[in-house]
């Protein structure tokens, strides 16, 4: 569903992303590892345009974003993006709107659908996450696993293809952890195509099809967990997995 080769790409004089190649297929839940600064966000946030790329290609589906370094034009990037749903860290609601108008606000401006579809989604969604009893509140009086909850549902709303998520859990106390991750297994089990940077390694193994380790601005290797885990190929994967495990 995803094909990336040869991504580079620069801030300044430091190369972030060095010939980055990998793809994602259909019903596949890549996990993505590795050291702060490696390149995993700005990786990710490349594969829905929020980055620009300096040269290679991404290709979604049938459709080029960036092809050998040349990008698409503007309506095309807005379709092609628009197939990907994205999850911050930092859940990126907007503050000032209920936990359902985060949900409805999307499809109503961008794809201009009917209120009573977008209405019976929100709250099919809403319940999925199992926060239909907060379809009024405002962010402010959700806790962090809550909100990152609704990012979630607000994410599906627009039907992605895949949806990436960037270290969904790390600004999360501990306990809450929990009913993020479980939240995204239960979409791995319905077989949502899902590419997630962790730290949180046993979600990755337990979870992941495929992991994907990333260092220094380079796709090392990657394998099933097992492969990974057990028998991976380069020392760096190694002393990296050492470390965090
Ligand atoms: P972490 O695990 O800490 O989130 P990461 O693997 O996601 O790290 P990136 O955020 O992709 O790493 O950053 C890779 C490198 O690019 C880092 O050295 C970072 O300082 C640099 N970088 C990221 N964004 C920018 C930016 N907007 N301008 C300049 N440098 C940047
Ligand atoms: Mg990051």
């Amino acid at each position: 569903i995803i094909q990336v080769s040869n991504l580079k790409k620069s801030f300044g004089n430091q190369e972030v992303l060095r010939d980055v190649s990998f793809s994602v297929k259909k019903n596949e839940v890549v996990a993505v590892i590795g050291p702060s600064g490696s390149g995993k966000s700005t990786m990710l946030r490349s594969l829905v345009n929020l980055e620009q790329v300096n040269g290679g290609s991404i290709r979604v589906q049938d459709d080029y974003l960036v092809k050998d370094g040349v990008y698409a034009g503007n309506q095309e990037i807005k379709q092609i993006t628009s197939r990907m749903g994205m999850v911050f860290q930092h859940f990126n609601l907007f503050p000032h709107l209920t936990v359902k108008e985060n949900l409805e606000i999307a499809p109503r401006v961008v794809k201009g659908e009917a209120s009573s579809d977008i209405r019976k989604m929100s709250a099919e969604l809403l319940e999925k996450v199992g926060l239909s009893d907060k379809a009024d509140a405002y962010p402010a009086k959700l806790s962090g696993g809550q909100k990152q909850r609704v990012a979630i549902a607000r994410a599906l709303m627009m039907n992605p293809q895949i949806l990436l998520f960037d270290e969904p859990t790390s600004a999360l106390d501990p306990e809450l952890t929990g009913e993020v991750l479980q939240v995204i297994k239960q979409l791995a089990q319905e077989h949502m195509t899902m590419m997630v940077v962790t730290h949180e390694m046993g979600f990755a193994r337990e979870v992941a099809n495929q992991i994907m380790f990333m260092d220094k601005g380079e796709f090392v290797e990657s394998g099933t967990p097992e492969q990974l885990f057990t028998n991976a190929k380069f020392e760096r994967t190694k002393s990296f997995l050492h470390r965090a495990l």
